[in-house]
């Protein structure tokens, strides 16, 4: 991203946010190993209602141009009786809206049909393993996998803008490859990698290591090299590395870059970039309070969905009032960073996950362990 292009999008992030996450229920009736929400069957009490969500819809389409886009994610938001209505009334009021379903039977054609002519035209779907074996061993329920396939097959065919979300962990970082050759085959254009942290149920999980999150995201350039476009969320250091391979055009890049095996297996799986296609993504400099909220499902703010920290909420104040005047996202925004990241000449464009610097040392603005560069920080420290 050019350096001014940059500063535009930064500055356009001090006005208001570009993307507002909204838990519209804690409810579903997976029960996924690594959950961020830690979603029940049910939902829980003090869960926005109806008019509380459309006050919420209104602040939203009442920011400055360009107004955020709406993401109703939960839980899974299929599980709100008001769904319909709350989607109309966003989109009615001139707002962009992302869906989030979990993949249940609630999740039919009729359904998607109601979204769709209510303006709805992107969804996001997750799918976390290559196999039948490893994703319904995560979300619990057996036929899972194929269920999803099936469903991402049909939104496909509907003509939705569709999204796919993995979440990478220890255990599936290896079969990256096969789920991006999987999803490309299913005409799904854009592939967002989620980088696990432990919070929700995702703390009894293992997050994969700052090596292998390296080979990863370089793994992860290749793939856009396909012409798939890929976003990551929680490892914003993706964007540092890609830049790092546009100024160092290598031809081999695991040797220019000393990476390790789980590259150069997920590479050579991948197979050959096509020539015909320009690698692209969508660098858009978001972080966490940084250009993104999160509304949690009583109203609570957060920087992210996975930063417990809370910093109001909309019952009591305006979301626009909290995500301008939060000491912390203005910190965030300002780039106010510790240690290395605070150092790091890449920090404007990346800034590290402020949820994992918060889940794996208690400073939010501190160092995100998940990047190489903070590693000899981290050596240093340990040594003391
Ligand atoms: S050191 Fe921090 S700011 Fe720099 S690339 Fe790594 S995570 Fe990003």
């Amino acid at each position: 991203m050019k350096e001014r292009t940059l500063a535009k999008t930064l500055a356009r992030y001090e006005q208001a946010p570009h993307l507002v996450f909204w838990e519209t229920t804690k409810a579903c009736s997976l029960a996924c190993r690594h959950c961020r929400a830690s979603a029940q069957k049910t939902a829980l009490p003090g869960e926005l209602t109806h008019d509380e969500g459309i006050a919420l819809l209104d602040e939203i389409a009442a920011m400055p141009a360009p107004r955020p886009i709406v993401v109703f994610t939960g839980g899974d938001c299929f599980e709100r009786e008001d769904l319909y209505e709350l989607v109309s009334h966003a989109t009615q009021s001139g707002l962009r809206v992302g869906v989030a379903p979990s993949v249940t039977p609630r999740l039919t054609r009729e359904a998607m049909t109601g979204l769709f002519e209510r303006g709805v035209r992107s969804v996001s779907i997750s799918l976390d393993g290559s196999n039948a074996t490893s994703h319904d061993s995560l979300r619990g329920i057996p036929g899972h996998f194929d269920d999803t396939l099936a469903a991402l097959a049909m939104l496909v065919e509907m003509g939705f803008r569709l999204q796919v979300n993995t979440t990478v962990m220890r255990r599936n970082a290896h079969e990256l490859a096969d789920i991006a050759r999987l999803i490309e085959n299913l005409g799904v254009a854009i592939w967002e990698v989620f980088f696990l942290v432990g919070v929700g149920r995702g703390t009894e999980i293992e997050e994969v290591s700052a090596e292998d999150a390296e080979d990863v995201c370089h793994f992860l350039v290749d793939v856009t090299n396909r012409g798939m476009t890929v976003r990551t969320v929680e490892a914003p250091f993706f964007r540092r590395v890609q830049a790092e391979r546009l100024e160092l055009a290598a031809d081999d890049p695991a040797s220019a870059f000393s990476l390790g095996h789980l590259y150069r297996d997920l590479s050579a799986k991948l197979g050959e970039r096509r020539a015909d296609v320009r690698g692209h993504s969508a660098t858009l400099a978001t972080g966490d309070g940084r250009g993104i909220v999160f509304v949690g499902y009583d109203g609570s703010v957060h920087a992210s969905g996975f930063l417990p920290v809370t910093l109001g909420n909309v019952r009591e104040r305006l979301l626009s009032e909290i995500y301008l005047d939060s000491e912390l996202l203005t910190s965030l925004r300002a780039g106010d960073l510790h240690g290395v990241c605070g150092q790091c000449a890449y920090a404007r464009l990346c800034g590290g996950s402020r949820a994992r610097a918060y889940a794996r040392t208690g400073d939010v603005l501190g160092d995100d362990p998940a990047c190489v560069r903070t590693r000899e920080r981290r050596v240093q420290l340990a040594a003391r």
